[in-house]
């Protein structure tokens, strides 16, 4: 699996990121989903914070905590 993360001062074009709701791209299909810090979803290694992408269902994004307070973001696929 390749993971990316988001530099919170430095968002690519085609990736969003606020409070704790950030914005992807899936790098398998292209489609953008969002994800929030709500920690309902259970990612690959069974943490939660995960979301899927809805339309290929091969990658997943995660955001903890917040953009200005120190929180991570990120995508694996
Ligand atoms: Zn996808």
């Amino acid at each position: 699996m390749s993971i990316k993360n988001l530099d919170p001062n430095g968002l690519e074009q085609n990736k969003d990121w606020e409070g704790n709701n950030a914005a992807f791209t899936c790098p398998v299909c292209q489609k953008v989903f969002i994800v929030s810090d709500t920690r309902m979803h259970v990612g690959p290694r069974k943490e939660k914070g995960y979301r899927k992408c809805a339309a290929c269902a091969r990658s997943w994004d995660r955001v903890t905590g917040e953009r200005k307070s120190g929180g991570t973001a990120s995508i694996e696929w």
